[in-house]
C-alpha cells in the first residue's frame, strides 16, 4: 500500500513579528495577541557590557557592572547612532563615551579591549530582546518593528535598521515613538483628532503633536530637549546627598565612583518610591558607613519643579510650530517613566487643560504601539494607514554652495520630488550630486547625507545637459535619491548610501562575522602595533652599534645586546604581542649601558668642542 507524502510546508503559521521600543534607558519587546498588545520581556535597560572572559552581555546583568566595571560597559548608545564626530561633541562633554581616535564618520567605541560600533552595541541589546521574546513565545523571533524618535534623521534610522539586521532580525517598519504612543491607546479608532504626545523618560524629553484624519496619523510637529529627564533628578538628589554626606562623614565621596554609582542607585530608588507614597528614604550604606535621608513628596516637587517647568517650553513651542491653540488639542498621551512623576502629571494637565492618559505604564507604551503596528503588518489587526513626516528638509548642492530643497521639512511621508538641473561647464562628462539634509541655506551650515558621480553622460556645452534628481523617501523615513540624464538618453540610478557609513556589504559582514571575529581584529592590531615598534627599536639598535661607544662596551654587555636582538628577531613573526613585548622590554634593558655610554661619548665630544 502506498502513502501520501505529507507536505508540512504551507500551512505552517508565519512566525509572530515583535514591536521593539530601542530607548535611550531601557529597551522592551512586545507581541500582538487576539487580546491586544502584551509585553514579552521585563524592562531591559540599554546597557551593554564585555565581561573578563570577552562575553558581550546586555540588560539588567550589563548595568550592574557600570558600577563595577565603567571601562567595559557603555550606556546611552542611542544617543550615538547615525551619528559623526561633529553631531556628538555635546554629547562627548556630558557622556562618558570612550570614542577611538580616526572615528569621523563612523563612530567607533571602546568597549574593554573590544572596538565596535553604535549599531553593534544597538545589536546587543536587540539580541537580548530577541532572546527574551523567543523565550516567551516558545518560537524562533525574526521579525520586528521598531520605534525611532520622530525627529530621527534618515542616518540614525538607517543605523537602527542596522542594527536590527546585525542582530537577526528583519526590520519590517520603523515607526515614531510618539505614533506607537497614540496606537497603543487605540486612538487610531477614533478616525480624527489633535493628539499631544509627551515623553519624558530617562534622559531625553520629547514633545509631538500628531494629527489623525481618516485613520492616518500625521506629525504635525515635534520639540524637547535631548538632555532633559529623570537622570537630572536622579543627578539633583545625588548633589543634595553629597553635601550631607561631606557634612556627616567629614569625607568628600563624588570623586569615588563606586560610591556615586550606588547613590545613584538609591535615589532612584527613593525618587521613583515617591510617585507613589508621601515620604521615602535615601539610603546608602558604602564602607562600614550609613546614610539616610527622608524626603516627602513637598520637598521633592519643589526641588523638581524647574526640571519640569523645562518641558513646558518646549510643548508651548510644539503647539506654535503646529499653528495650534491648545484648545485644538484633543487627547494628551504621557509616555516614559518619568510621567509617572504626580506633578509632572498635574502641570501637564495644568499646560493642556485636560486630563492626560496614564491608564497604561508608561514605560511600556512605546513597545505596546509598536506591537499594535507589528499585528498591523501581519494582518493580525485591521489595516491603520499610518503616516509621518520627514523632521528636516532634504535637498542638493548647486553651484556656490547653495541648497536647493527638494523635499520640504514637514513633508508627510511616503514623499517624493523630481528636479532638474544642469551642468555648469563645457563638456562636463561627470557631475557630482552632494545630498544634503537641513533647513539652512549654505551646504556648509547643513548636514551631508551622500556624495556621488553620475559619470558618462555625452559632452554638451554648459546649461545644454538635463538631469533629473528624484528623491524618495520610503514609509520608514530612509531616502533614495536617483540621477537620471534626460537629454543623452541614458538613465543611471543611484542609490544613496547615509553618510554616516555601513554599506549594506560592511552590515551584511558583521553579521557574517561573528563577535569573536572582532576581538582577532583587535588582537592582530596589538601585533602589528608591537612589531611596527619593534622595527623602529631594532633599526635604532643598528645604528647604535656603529657607534664607538659600542666598541667600547665590555664584551658581555655586547653578547647580551647581539642575544637580545635574536631573541627578539625569533619572536618578531609570532602572533604573542605579549611575547614581542617581552622581548622589547629585554632588547631595551640590554642596550642601557650602551646608551649611557653613547651619552657620554657625546658629552666628551662637546666638551672637545669647547676646548678648540
Ligand atoms: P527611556 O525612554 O529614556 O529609555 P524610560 O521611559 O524607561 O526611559 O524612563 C526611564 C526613567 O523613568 C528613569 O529616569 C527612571 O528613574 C524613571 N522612572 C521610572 N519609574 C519611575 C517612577 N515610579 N517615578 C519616577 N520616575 C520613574
Ligand atoms: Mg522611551
Amino acid at each position: 500500500m502506498s502513502t501520501f507524502q505529507i507536505d508540512f510546508g504551507g500551512d505552517q503559521p508565519a512566525s509572530k513579528i515583535v514591536g521593539i521600543d530601542l530607548g535611550t534607558t531601557n529597551s522592551l519587546v512586545a507581541v500582538m495577541d487576539l487580546t491586544g498588545p502584551r509585553i514579552l520581556s521585563g524592562i531591559v535597560p540599554s546597557v551593554v557590557s564585555v565581561t573578563e572572559t570577552g562575553e558581550i552581555i546586555a540588560g539588567a546583568e550589563a548595568r550592574q557592572r557600570l558600577v563595577t566595571n565603567p571601562d567595559s560597559t557603555v550606556y546611552s548608545v542611542k544617543r550615538l547612532m547615525g551619528r559623526g564626530l561633529g553631531d556628538v561633541l555635546d554629547e562627548l562633554k556630558l557622556f562618558p563615551f570612550r570614542l577611538e581616535p580616526g572615528s569621523d564618520m563612523v563612530l567607533r567605541l571602546r568597549l574593554g579591549e573590544r572596538i565596535v560600533t553604535p549599531p553593534e552595541v544597538s545589536a546587543h541589546i536587540l539580541r537580548k530582546l530577541k532572546q527574551d521574546a523567543e523565550a516567551a513565545l516558545g518560537e524562533p523571533v525574526t521579525q520586528a518593528v521598531i520605534t525611532v524618535p520622530a525627529y530621527f534623521n534618515d542616518a540614525q534610522r538607517q543605523a537602527t535598521k542596522d542594527a536590527g539586521r546585525i542582530a537577526g532580525l528583519e526590520v519590517l517598519r520603523l515607526v515614531n515613538e510618539p505614533t506607537a504612543a497614540a496606537l497603543a491607546y487605540g486612538l487610531d479608532k477614533r478616525n480624527e483628532g489633535v493628539i499631544a504626545v509627551y515623553d519624558f523618560g530617562g534622559g531625553t524629553f520629547d514633545i509631538s503633536i500628531l494629527r489623525l484624519h481618516d485613520g492616518i496619523f500625521e506629525v504635525l510637529a515635534t520639540n524637547g530637549d535631548t538632555h532633559l529627564g529623570g537622570d537630572d533628578i536622579d543627578n539633583l538628589l545625588i548633589q543634595i546627598a553629597l553635601e550631607d554626606i561631606q557634612s556627616e562623614w567629614g569625607t568628600d565621596i563624588s570623586t569615588d565612583t563606586t560610591a556615586v554609582q550606588l547613590l545613584r542607585r538609591a535615589v532612584i530608588r527613593a525618587k521613583e518610591d515617591l510617585s507613589f507614597v508621601p515620604v521615602s528614604v535615601v539610603d546608602l550604606e558604602y564602607n562600614g558607613k550609613r546614610y539616610q535621608r527622608e524626603i516627602n513628596v513637598a520637598l521633592f516637587d519643589s526641588l523638581i519643579q524647574p526640571i519640569i517647568e523645562r518641558t513646558l517650553a518646549p510643548c508651548r513651542a510644539c503647539l506654535k510650530d503646529a499653528d495650534l491653540a491648545v484648545d485644538a488639542i484633543d487627547e494628551v498621551v504621557m509616555v516614559g517613566g518619568s510621567t509617572r512623576i504626580p506633578l509632572v502629571r498635574a502641570e501637564v494637565e495644568k499646560l493642556f487643560r485636560r486630563r492626560p492618559h496614564t491608564e497604561l505604564n508608561p514605560d511600556e507604551v512605546v513597545a505596546l504601539g509598536a506591537a499594535v503596528q507589528a499585528g498591523i503588518l501581519g494582518g493580525e489587526v485591521e489595516d491603520t494607514l499610518l503616516l509621518d513626516v520627514t523632521p528636516l528638509s532634504l535637498g542638493i548642492e548647486t553651484m556656490g554652495g547653495l541648497v536647493s530643497k527638494l523635499i520640504h521639512r514637514n513633508s508627510t511621508i511616503p514623499a517624493s520630488a523630481t528636479e532638474s538641473f544642469t551642468t555648469a561647464v563645457d563638456g562636463q562628462k561627470n557631475v557630482l550630486i552632494h545630498v544634503v539634509q537641513g533647513e539652512r541655506e549654505l551646504v556648509k551650515d547643513c548636514r551631508s547625507l551622500a556624495r556621488f558621480d553620475l559619470k558618462d553622460i555625452p559632452p554638451q556645452p554648459a546649461g545644454m545637459a538635463k538631469i533629473e534628481i528624484r528623491f524618495l523617501i520610503d514609509a520608514n523615513g530612509i531616502l533614495n535619491v536617483t540621477a537620471h540624464d534626460l537629454r543623452g538618453g541614458k538613465e543611471q540610478s543611484v542609490e544613496v548610501k547615509p553618510s554616516y557609513g555601513l554599506t549594506d556589504d560592511q552590515v551584511e559582514a558583521m553579521i557574517l562575522e561573528s563577535f569573536n571575529k572582532a576581538e582577532a581584529d583587535f588582537k592582530e592590531r596589538q601585533v602589528r602595533e608591537a612589531r611596527v615598534e619593534a622595527d623602529s627599536i631594532l633599526a635604532a639598535t643598528e645604528k647604535a652599534r656603529q657607534n664607538v661607544a659600542y666598541r667600547e662596551l665590555a664584551d658581555d654587555a655586547r653578547a647580551s645586546i647581539d642575544r637580545a636582538i635574536n631573541e627578539l628577531l625569533v619572536v618578531y613573526h609570532s602572533d604573542d604581542h605579549h611575547l614581542i613585548r617581552a622581548k622589547l622590554e629585554q632588547l631595551d634593558e640590554a642596550t642601557r649601558p650602551l646608551a649611557e655610554n653613547i651619552m657620554n661619548t657625546a658629552v666628551r665630544g662637546v666638551l672637545k668642542g669647547t676646548q678648540l
